[in-house]
């Protein structure tokens, strides 16, 4: 389906950098990343963020380290980690030094804001002796005072200038191995700023809409701003802000790139707004569904429609797609790879639709272990 040239993107083409054992960059899967809220001197509770994280599909979890004690923390929390670890840093080079030594797959970091050059030098030296790499992360929030006074306020092309003066500063000492991103709370503010970003350099672009508050609005802000540049083929890892649960801002993350066709995780359902045609309640189904099959990696598609209105044509698009029978039938059709195959309804629907994805998951799984 893919190959439809309406539904293709063209990524640009950056530098491929390592954050631990994933790629970003070049030809790398868009990833997807989310941060934690413990804090991170305690061990147990950010580990069992980052395993959540994990398991909903994070490829890159950061953990803020703003004093000693987190980076102390910091080589538990990375040994005990399914998934590369980022280290955020702000203004203090030492924790930096700490971190990349506790084995932090990368630093955030703004290599502007720590100090003299011999500094700069000292953290890029511990990024070199433990291969770690970094994002230098201009956020609109906190633009450099010079910057403020020469565009009198936040806007993309003081975002675009600060993020290429702090590369600068990791050029000059011959150090490429890092991503960059520029985020703000205004999603007019950010595309403009990674569209800028993205023709000035080849690195790769990290992508976010800061700020962008709570799980609906945030995810409009954005499956917007992440989008529009996903769809100009930018971004090459990307993190959803959202005040809610961390699981949430992974699962919003493979929502943006799964209907971009850029990435597919888990199961993807389509259903319909639903009418009074609908011959079950396809709310209660969906919503059963999404919870059962939460589980799932592999790339499945489902389509769960309430009538022959438009299911036997979604159906034909999807791995497995139920239609309903009609109102108060009881008898709904399965539609297996796009070919009508048998019936269901009542109480056991839900838990053969379960079964019938879990087979499918498995032998995708299998086939992927062949290749
Ligand atoms: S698919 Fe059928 S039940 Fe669902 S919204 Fe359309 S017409 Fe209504």
């Amino acid at each position: 389906m893919t190959e439809r040239s309406y539904r293709q993107i063209t990524r640009r083409k950056s530098r491929k950098i390592m954050v631990g054992p994933v790629a970003v960059g070049g030809d790398a899967p868009i990833s997807v990343q989310t941060m934690t809220n413990t804090r991170t001197s305690d061990v147990e509770g950010t580990l069992d963020q980052v395993r959540r994280a994990a398991a909903a599909g994070a490829d890159i979890v950061r953990v803020s380290c703003p004093d000693e004690d987190s980076t102390a923390a910091l080589k538990a929390i990375v040994k005990g980690s399914p998934v590369p670890i980022v280290a955020d840093i702000h203004f203090n080079y030492r924790r930096a030094i700490e971190a990349a030594e506790a084995g932090a797959a990368c630093l955030r970091i703004n290599p502007g804001n720590i100090g003299s050059v011999e500094r700069v030098r000292e953290v890029i030296q511990a990024a070199r002796d433990h291969n770690c790499s970094m994002r230098i992360g201009v956020n609109a929030g906190s633009l450099d005072k010079h910057l403020l006074e020469k565009y009198g306020e936040p806007c993309p092309e003081a975002l675009v200038e600060s993020a290429l003066e702090h590369a600068r500063i990791l050029e000059d000492n011959d150090f490429r191995e890092f991503k960059i991103s520029v985020k703000a709370s205004n999603v007019f503010m950010a595309v403009a700023a990674y569209r800028g970003l993205a023709a000035a350099c080849d690195y790769p672009l990290h992508l976010g809409i800061t700020e962008a508050g709570g799980l609906t609005r945030g995810t409009v802000q954005s499956a917007l701003g992440i989008g529009a540049l996903l769809w100009e083929g930018i971004g090459d890892t990307l993190r959803v802000s959202l005040t809610a649960d961390i699981a949430e801002e992974v699962k919003v993350g493979f929502e943006i790139l799964k209907a971009l066709d850029l990435r597919h995780r888990g199961v993807k359902i389509i259903s319909c707004p639903t009418c009074a045609r609908q011959g079950f309640d396809v709310v209660k189904t969906v919503e059963t569904l999404e919870k059962r099959l939460a589980h799932i990696s592999a790339p499945v598609t489902v389509s769960i429609l309430g009538c022959v209105v438009n299911g036997p044509g979604e159906a034909r698009e999807t791995m497995i797609g139920v239609t309903g029978g009609g109102v108060g039938a009881d008898r709904n059709r399965v539609y297996l790879e796009g070919v009508s195959d048998h019936n269901v309804g009542g109480a056991e629907m839900i838990d053969h639709i379960v079964e019938l994805v879990e087979a499918k998951a498995r032998a995708l799984d299998a086939a992927k272990a062949g290749e």
